[in-house]
This record gives C-alpha cells, sequence and structure tokens, in this order.
C-alpha cells in the first residue's frame, strides 16, 4: 500500500527487530512467488486474493492489508491504469494487462509490505519498457537508502530516473517507514531534492514503492471512493521492497527471488 498517515517520529529497529521484519518480508515475497505462477489470461484477481490469504495464514503470520482502513481483502490488486489500492473481484486477467499485486503480512506483531507488478500474456513493448524502469527506480532508490544521505536522496533517485525515461512520478502516495504498524514515519516520497529531508540513520527500515505513470503523474481516486486510477487513463506501474539500515548500508529484506523463478518456469 502507499500511505496516508500520520505518526509521531521514526521508530528505528533494533537488529533482532529487524530479523523477524526479514521473515515477515520473506513471507510476502513467497506469497508473490505464488501469485506470479498464477497471473495468466482468464484468472479472476479475487481468485488471487484467497492463495495469498491461504499461503500467509499456512506460515503463521496474517495478512497485513485486510481490515486496514477497512479493506476488505488481502491483496491490494490494480489492473493497468489504476495504480494503486484496487480491490480483488471477479474481473478476469485479460491478455496484455499489467497487473500491481501489493502484499502484506503480519509477524510476531511486525509487518511486511512488498509488491511486483506482472504482465499477462504478451504486453505492448512500450508497457514492458515501463515495468522494466520502475524496477530499476526501486534499485536506485534502494541504493540511495544509506548513513550519509537524506530521505530526499531517495526521492530524487527515482524521480530522476523515471523522468529520464519521460514518465509521470506520482506524488499523492509515498512509501513509508514500516515496522509494528504498516504506516509510520518516515514519508519516504518517489520524488524529492538532493540533501534534503531528515538524516538516514541506522535501524532505519522502510518500504520504498514508486509508482510510475506512463503518462500524466496525475491521479484520481475511483468512484468506490479507493482504487486510485491514473488521471488519463495510461497505464501504472508499481514495485515495492522493504529495505533496512544496517551497518550504515542498505539491506533488502524482501526479495524478488521467488517471483522470477516462478517467471522463469513459466516461460520455459
Ligand atoms: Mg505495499
Ligand atoms: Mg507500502
Amino acid at each position: 500500500m502507499g500511505s496516508l498517515f500520520r505518526t509521531e517520529k521514526i521508530i528505528y529497529k533494533t537488529p533482532a527487530e529487524i530479523e523477524i521484519m526479514r521473515e515477515a518480508a520473506q513471507i510476502v515475497s513467497r506469497t508473490l512467488g505464488i501469485i506470479a505462477a498464477e497471473v495468466k489470461p482468464g484468472v479472476q484477481t479475487i481468485y488471487l486474493d484467497k492463495i495469498a490469504e491461504e499461503y500467509i495464514r499456512s506460515q503463521n503470520a496474517i495478512p497485513g492489508f485486510l481490515g486496514m482502513y477497512d479493506f476488505p481483502n488481502t491483496l491490494c490488486i490494480s489492473v493497468n491504469n489504476e495504480v494503486v489500492h484496487g480491490y480483488p473481484s471477479k474481473r478476469e486477467l485479460k491478455d496484455g494487462d499489467i497487473v500491481s499485486v501489493d502484499c502484506g503480512s503480519v509477524f510476531e506483531g511486525f509487518y511486511g509490505d512488498h509488491a511486483y507488478t506482472f504482465e499477462v500474456g504478451e504486453v505492448d513493448p512500450a508497457i514492458h519498457k515501463l515495468l522494466e524502469v520502475t524496477k530499476e527506480c526501486l534499485e536506485v532508490g534502494i541504493q540511495a537508502t544509506k548513513v550519509g544521505n537524506r530521505l530526499g536522496d531517495i526521492g530524487w533517485a527515482i524521480q530522476n530516473h523515471a523522468e529520464n525515461h519521460g514518465y509521470g512520478v506520482v506524488r499523492d502516495l509515498v512509501g513509508h517507514g514500516l515496522g509494528r504498524t504498516m504506516h509510520e514515519e518516515p514519508q519516504v516520497p518517489n520524488y524529492g531534492r538532493r540533501g534534503q529531508g531528515k538524516k538516514i540513520q541506522e535501524g532505519l527500515v522502510i518500504a520504498i514503492e514508486p509508482m510510475i505513470n506512463l503518462g500524466t503523474e496525475r491521479v484520481i481516486t475511483a468512484d468506490d471512493g479507493w482504487t486510485i486510477l491514473t488521471a488519463d487513463g495510461h497505464v501504472s506501474a508499481h514495485f515495492e521492497h522493504d529495505v533496512a539500515v544496517v551497518n550504515g548500508m542498505p539491506e533488502v529484506l524482501s526479495t524478488f527471488k521467488y517471483v522470477e523463478e516462478a517467471l522463469a518456469k513459466k516461460n520455459k
């Protein structure tokens, strides 16, 4: 989930807490690996939600989004022009769609929060490129998450990379601190200025989640009051990792390993 929140101050995590958060993030990572194998034309998005919930509960964890802000499901599933916060439904995925799947878990009181945008069948090359660049945006954001930098350096790195490709960087939703609550301080915008914002310190744990649009950066809220859509109807991509600052450097707690393994098997 992107965030709309206010808490008081940044809660830095101990090494022991980071280890629990790593497991929470790994549970979500494995869940997305299972989803990766199931994304195909004709699949209803509610089916993906069901298998995600079953797997998370089998891991002694609970779905992180279920009930949060009255959200009724385990996954946020956002198709094509839906940016984030889409509801699972009986909608069937179609060849050429892209689908962003955002998943949360709570394990031993700590949250994991991780997202991937999948291609359904064959997608347009311009859309494939958007997904690749959005993944790169996440990577440059992660590399900027180190002691000696400030939060603005993360946002700048993401924004610069996306805008170099002519894409729109969503401003209205941002990454966030993560811990015993899903959305803590600090907010982690996907835009910013170098050397601005709070200093990055040891024990910071954040969800970095670029939401990058093929067209305009502007977004609107759908009539359901929840789903965020691009204002111009073009598609949007979303990738998210949980990142801890350990020994001054970024350590990614979640992983795309399970997704990539599933996709490689599917494409064989
Ligand atoms: Mg998320
Ligand atoms: Mg998030």
